[in-house]
């Protein structure tokens, strides 16, 4: 058994050791989440994929905003190698 503290109410509460997912407060009937260590790390990877993929996003998009200024460029007509017209 674990004895935790209700997040609503602060009154202890006995859970098996096993147990996760979301329970009832025998004190104040609020509905709390408890569960293992793999449910709070996983939320911290997946966060961190959608950084890294914001991160990629913004790589690519900077990289076609210059592409298509170098294109406009030439499209002006500015053929100067250092690109100063
Ligand atoms: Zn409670």
């Amino acid at each position: 058994m674990v004895l935790i503290e209700c997040p609503h109410c602060a009154e202890d509460i006995e859970l098996d050791d096993a147990s996760f997912g979301l329970f009832e407060c025998p004190f104040c009937e609020e509905e709390f989440e408890w569960g293992e260590m793999d449910e709070e790390i996983n939320p911290e990877l997946s966060r961190d994929k959608v950084m890294w993929a914001f991160f990629n996003a913004t790589l690519v998009f900077i990289l076609i905003l210059v592409i298509l200024f170098s294109l406009t460029t030439d499209f002006f007509g500015c053929k100067s190698p250092n690109g100063v017209c």
